[in-house]
C-alpha cells in the first residue's frame, strides 16, 4: 500500500481545520511542506502536547509527506514561547527539516499566513498554498499519517477542556464520545448558567453538548458564563448585528487595517461590507464576492472594531447565500504585495485574550495521556469535507476498535470512518452508535 492509500484507508483528515481528507492533498507536487504547530487559537493547548508526546510521529509524518510530494524542504512551525516543544523537536531535525519559531500573534496558524511567514509567498485570492508550491499540514495530522503507515486508523482526538469546568485538562478521547460525557468526566461545570464553546473563542461556535460528539476536528471544549462578553457576542442574532451596524459603524476602517488577509495583499476590505449593509443600496458585486476571501478569523469583530460590530458575520452570510446559488469566487490573475504595515499590525495573543474576555481561562491544563474508557460512542459518518461515508456495518454487528464502519462513496471525495471502541453496533443513521456492554 502506498502512502496515499494508507492515509485514505486510515481515515486521516485535516485535524486542525475543517477536516479536508488528507489523502486528497498529499498526492500534490510541492517544494515545501509546513508542519503547522502554531496553535494560534486562544485557550487551545492540544497541539503543544501532541508535539511533546508524539514528536517522533510528527517528524516521521512530515518526512513521508515530503517524500510523497517531492518537497525539498520541511519546516516545523511553532511559537517561540513553546520552549518544551522546541526541545522535543530539535534533536529530530535534519539538513532539510528546520524549525521556525513564530511570534505569539493571531492568526499565526492560518495556512495562508503561515505560508507567508515561512516562505514569503502570498497565496492567490481564492486559492490555497498548494498554488504557490506549499503544503500545510497540522502537526496532529502528520502524527496520524505516521500511524496510518503502520496501519492504525484515526479513532481518538486530543482535546483541551477548560473554562468554568471543575477539572480542566487535555485528554485523549475516543471519537464519537458525547460532549455531555466530556463535561461530566471532567467534573462538571462550576456554574449553573453556562454556554459550551467548541474549538476556541475566535473561530469556534456555541454547541448543545447533549447533541454533539467529539469528531476528528474537535480541538477544544470550553464552558463560559452566559454573561461573559465573548458569550454574549456569540449569542447575538443576525438582526441585532444588522441593527447595531446601521446605527453605529463610523467607517473608521480599523477592521480593514487589521484584517490579516487584507494585510497580505488581498482585496478584502471589511469596512466596505459594512458600507453595503448600512447604506442599504445596491451592493457592489466585488465587495460581496470578496466574502469568499474571508477566512472568518474574527480579528475584525472581536479585536479591531471599537464598537464590537461584525463584518465577519456579514461576509459569512453573503458567502453562504452565494454558495447556495452556485456562485463561486472568480479568480483573477494579479500580482500581490503585502501591506507595508503588516508587520506592525499583527494581533498579539495576550492582548487578544484580554480583549475578548477569556484571559482568566488561559491556564496551562494538565495533560492526561491515557485514552478514555467510554461505554458508548456515536461516530458521525460525516466529520470531514466531502461526501458522507456509507455505513458498512448493521445493527447487531460486533466491531473491534479500528474496524472500518463507514466507507467513502465510490468516486467521491470523503474519508473512511472507524470504530473508536470495541462493542456492538446498536444504531446506524447519520451516526454509528457502538455500545461496549450490550
Ligand atoms: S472597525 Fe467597526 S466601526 Fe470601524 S469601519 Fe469597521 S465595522 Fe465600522
Ligand atoms: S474575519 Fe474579518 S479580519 Fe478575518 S479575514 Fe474575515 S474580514 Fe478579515
Amino acid at each position: 500500500m502506498n502512502l496515499v492509500e494508507a492515509v485514505q484507508s486510515a481515515g486521516v483528515v485535516g485535524a486542525g481545520g475543517a477536516g479536508f481528507p488528507t489523502h486528497a492533498k498529499i498526492g500534490a507536487s510541492v517544494d515545501c511542506v509546513l508542519a503547522n504547530g502554531a496553535e494560534c487559537e486562544p485557550l487551545l493547548h492540544s497541539d503543544q502536547f501532541i508535539i511533546l508526546e508524539r514528536a517522533n510521529e510528527v517528524v516521521d509524518g512530515l518526512k513521508s509527506v515530503m517524500q510523497n510530494t517531492g518537497a525539498k524542504t520541511g519546516v516545523i512551525c511553532i511559537k517561540e514561547k513553546n520552549l518544551a516543544g522546541a526541545k522535543a523537536l530539535e534533536p529530530l531535525l535534519q539538513k532539510n527539516i528546520s524549525l521556525l519559531k513564530l511570534k505569539d500573534f493571531y492568526p499565526a496558524g492560518d495556512e495562508q499566513i503561515l505560508t507567508y511567514e515561512a516562505t514569503g509567498r502570498i497565496t492567490p485570492e481564492g486559492g490555497i498554498p498548494l498554488e504557490v508550491g506549499v503544503l500545510v499540514q497540522n502537526v496532529a495530522t502528520l502524527a496520524n499519517i505516521a500511524r496510518a503507515e503502520k496501519g492504525e486508523a484515526v479513532t481518538t482526538k486530543t482535546v483541551t477542556v477548560g473554562g468554568e469546568i471543575k477539572n480542566p485538562g487535555i485528554h485523549q478521547i475516543p471519537i464519537g464520545t458525547s460532549l455531555a460525557d466530556v463535561i461530566s468526566v471532567c467534573g462538571g461545570s462550576l456554574i449553573e448558567d453556562y454556554v459550551a464553546l467548541l474549538n476556541g473563542p475566535m473561530m469556534g461556535r456555541l454547541v448543545d453538548p447533549s447533541n454533539e460528539v467529539v469528531t476528528k476536528t474537535t480541538s477544544g471544549l470550553f464552558l463560559l458564563p452566559r454573561d461573559n462578553p465573548l458569550a454574549t457576542r456569540f449569542l447575538r442574532q443576525l438582526p441585532a448585528d444588522i441593527r447595531l451596524s446601521r446605527g453605529a459603524c463610523e467607517q473608521c476602517r480599523y477592521c480593514t487595517d487589521f484584517c490579516p488577509r487584507y494585510l497580505q495583499g488581498h482585496s478584502l476590505k471589511p469596512h466596505m461590507i459594512m458600507r453595503v449593509m448600512n447604506e442599504q443600496r445596491e451592493p457592489e458585486v466585488a465587495t460581496v464576492t470578496d466574502s469568499f476571501l474571508c477566512c472568518e478569523c474574527g480579528v475584525c469583530d472581536l479585536f479591531a472594531c471599537p464598537l464590537a460590530l461584525s463584518p465577519r458575520r456579514f461576509f459569512r452570510e453573503f458567502k453562504s447565500t452565494l454558495s447556495k446559488r452556485g456562485i463561486r469566487y472568480a479568480k483573477k490573475a494579479k500580482a500581490y504585495e503585502a501591506d507595508v504595515y503588516r508587520e506592525f499590525r499583527r494581533v498579539p495573543k495576550d492582548k487578544l485574550l484580554r480583549r475578548i474576555g477569556v484571559s482568566q481561562y488561559n491556564v496551562a491544563p494538565e495533560f492526561h495521556g491515557k485514552l478514555w474508557d467510554v461505554d458508548s460512542v456515536e461516530i458521525p459518518l460525516s466529520m470531514h469535507i466531502g461526501s458522507a461515508s456509507e455505513a458498512v456495518v448493521s445493527v447487531g454487528d460486533k466491531v473491534k476498535r479500528g474496524q472500518l464502519v463507514g466507507k467513502i462513496p465510490d468516486g467521491k471525495l470523503g474519508a473512511s470512518v472507524h470504530a473508536s471502541i470495541a462493542g456492538t453496533v446498536t444504531k446506524v443513521n447519520v451516526r454509528v452508535r457502538i455500545e461496549r456492554r450490550s
